[in-house]
Parts: structure tokens; C-alpha cells; sequence
């Protein structure tokens, strides 16, 4: 296929070395598609794009400063012994939100990533929610 930017080279299937970019930091990821061989042009489908899209959300995810799918499943099942509903009653984000974080569909609020890395360090402190949830 000819290249329809440059109209001189013309396009192959591989990976190339590409930076993105989050929040002014950058990763360098290796990103499938069409390439022009002989400027910089590419055209990428979707199924180019979602084969850096998770690293580049994972990327993104330490930007932010917020703990990963693993982490918060690792917090939730292991150190507090929740089950996916029981933390969405107590943290927010509804019956399916830790389902959503936990499988990287959705981020977790900046607030509730907080309170994890907090809970994980003082887990008993989640009585003292639970109890004045039961006040309440
Ligand atoms: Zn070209």
C-alpha cells in the first residue's frame, strides 16, 4: 500500500518505537501498524492501538499516582478481606466498582486510591468505617 502522506513510500506492518506522552512524561512504546518507510506517517486500527493502550494506561496509572488493578485487589482481598461488594458499600463506586478497578476498566478515584494505600498500612483502622457505618 502507497503511502497517502508522502505519496513516495509506502506502508508495512511492524512495530516502531513511538513516545507518548501523559501529563509531560513520556514512554517509549513499541507500536504496531502501518508504516511508511519513508516518512514518518502510520496508520493504526483499533487493534494496533489496543496493543499499547494497556501500557500506556498503566503508565498513566503511575503518573497519576493512583494504585494499580493488582494493587487494589491485593489490598481489598488480602489485607482487608473484602469481597468486591462489601468494599463498594464501604469505599463508593457502586455493587460492580471494585470489579471495574480491579480488572483496570475503570481508575479509581484519586481519594479512594488514597485511602487503600492508608488501609493497607493500618487495616484494623477499617472497623472504626464499618462501625460508624453501623451508627450511622
Ligand atoms: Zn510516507
Amino acid at each position: 500500500m502507497k503511502c497517502s502522506a508522502c505519496k513516495n513510500g509506502m506502508l508495512h506492518h511492524k512495530n516502531k518505537s513511538q513516545i507518548y506522552t501523559y501529563k509531560g512524561k513520556s514512554i517509549t512504546l513499541n507500536q504496531p501498524g502501518l508504516w511508511c518507510d519513508f516518512c514518518e506517517e502510520g496508520v493504526l486500527n483499533g487493534e494496533d492501538i489496543a496493543k499499547t493502550e494497556k501500557e500506556f494506561d498503566r503508565f498513566k496509572t503511575k503518573v497519576d499516582d493512583l494504585l494499580s488493578p493488582k494493587e487494589i485487589r491485593h489490598i481489598r482481598k488480602d489485607i482487608l478481606k473484602l469481597t468486591q461488594e462489601e468494599a463498594g458499600k464501604i469505599f463508593g463506586g457502586g455493587k460492580n466498582g471494585f470489579s471495574r478497578y480491579e480488572r483496570g476498566q475503570v481508575k479509581p478515584l484519586l481519594a479512594i486510591s488514597n485511602l487503600l494505600k492508608i488501609l493497607e498500612r493500618h487495616p484494623t483502622d477499617l472497623e472504626y468505617i464499618i462501625n460508624r457505618d453501623k451508627l450511622g
